[in-house]
């Protein structure tokens, strides 16, 4: 028997991508590749700039030591946590568990304990503000293969607002639930407790799959009082980072869902501690996802090693993916063909994915020198802030 390629890391390297996604790339000096995904949408040149501090630290290390690097990324620089540090290092993680799955032979879920479910279930995004554009879009997402879908509650709203702000929304949820469909309303943060709640008593009777981030994530009381309001599930996470942004919500029975993002929260290796986590306060796990393939790759591997995995988004031709969809850079995408709802457990050593490196390296080459993606900045009729 050969021995296995060596795993030191020779090279780190990062690249900007349209729509608005960092792809990160990992070489070792047995010649292996493994690519993972930084996207922080917003913010890339700051994950870029944390990057480059990675690279600058562990090139030269072992890629083995998978652990060991998380360790250290997170915890030797004495600041830690939060988007932009976590980013970075959820990037390094996933291409370091792609590469030792492929130095293995085997996808990365074999290395997380193996299957508990042999496909994976998913949704799709709805996006538009008119009533047509919504029952179309749905539409489209049922042709598609989904059986779930999601889409925003509302545009801006104000502290308090008119009542008459919600009554689209119902309107809207009750179309799109009139297609057969299951529908994850996002709140989005967008509204103030006085306004959340009403909102989510007036969706109640519609049984939404769930409500996600019903209040901004700096709030874990005011949403457990809403928890205690309303019957449907609180779903919640893709601005929490690690374990510990998540022990509030846990602790005070906040959230009924899990929403960890893999390019945020720490890569594999925290996402599949999260899940564990949150199994034991009877939390379910639904990753959040509206990123590029590589970030879906990564999650799909603990979705099908988590037991209390539920539902995993999924970003085909969500309205974000200007320039690029979901599979312009995977060689082929069949692997995330979506069939009566659900995705097949990925098969391939690794991420279970072929990056077409050709075209990721032309297109960043061009695409480095525009700005960086940024999310709208919304104001009220009054000119003051209101949250996007
Ligand atoms: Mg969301």
């Amino acid at each position: 028997m050969s021995p296995l390629p060596s795993s030191k890391i020779v090279n780190l390297e990062i690249f900007r991508l349209p729509p608005r996604w960092l792809f990160v790339r990992v070489e070792t000096e047995g010649g292996l590749v493994g690519w993972g995904e930084s996207s922080l949408e917003g913010h890339t040149e700051a994950v870029e700039g944390a990057s480059a501090a990675l690279r600058e630290t562990f090139v030269g290390w072992d890629g083995d030591r998978i652990q060991d690097i998380w360790q250290h990324a997170y915890r030797s620089r004495f600041y830690r946590g939060g988007p932009v540090l976590m980013s970075a290092l959820s990037g390094l993680d996933i291409a370091l568990w792609d590469i030792k799955g492929k130095k293995l032979g085997v996808p990365v879920w074999q290395l997380l304990g193996g299957k508990v479910r042999d496909r994976v279930k998913v949704y799709g995004w709805i996006g538009g503000d008119t009533p047509q554009a919504v029952l179309e879009g749905a539409a489209k997402r049922k042709e598609q293969g989904f059986t779930a879908v999601k889409m925003n509650g509302t545009g801006a709203v104000d502290w308090i607002d008119s009542p008459n702000v919600l009554t689209d929304t119902v309107a809207r949820v009750r179309d799109v639930r009139s297609l057969g469909l299951d529908v994850g309303v996002d709140f989005h943060g967008r509204l103030h407790k006085g306004m959340a709640k009403q909102l989510a008593k007036l969706l109640q009777p519609l049984n939404p799959m769930f409500i996600e981030e019903p209040l901004l994530p700096t709030q874990p009381e005011e949403i457990a009082d809403l928890a205690q309001m309303v019957a449907t599930p609180i779903a919640l996470g893709e601005r929490l980072y690690t374990r510990h942004d998540f022990r509030p919500y846990l602790e005070r029975r906040a959230i009924d869902i899990a929403q960890p993002d893999v390019s945020h929260c720490g890569g594999i290796s925290e996402l599949h501690r999260i899940a564990s986590l949150t199994e034991i306060y009877d939390v379910a796990l639904a990753p959040h996802c509206p990123l590029g393939p590589i970030a879906l790759a990564a999650c799909m591997q603990v979705d099908v090693a988590a037991p209390n995995f539920v539902i995993q988004e999924m970003s085909w031709q969500i309205h974000y993916n200007q320039g690029a969809d979901l599979f312009t850079y995977v060689v082929d995408s069949a692997v995330f063909a979506v069939k009566d709802g659900y995705v097949e457990a990925l098969s391939g050593p690794g991420l279970g994915i072929e990056i077409n490196e050709a075209l990721v390296r032309d297109t960043a080459a061009q695409y480095v020198q525009d700005k960086a993606w940024r999310n709208e900045v919304w104001t009220g009729v009054d000119g003051s802030l209101r949250e996007w």
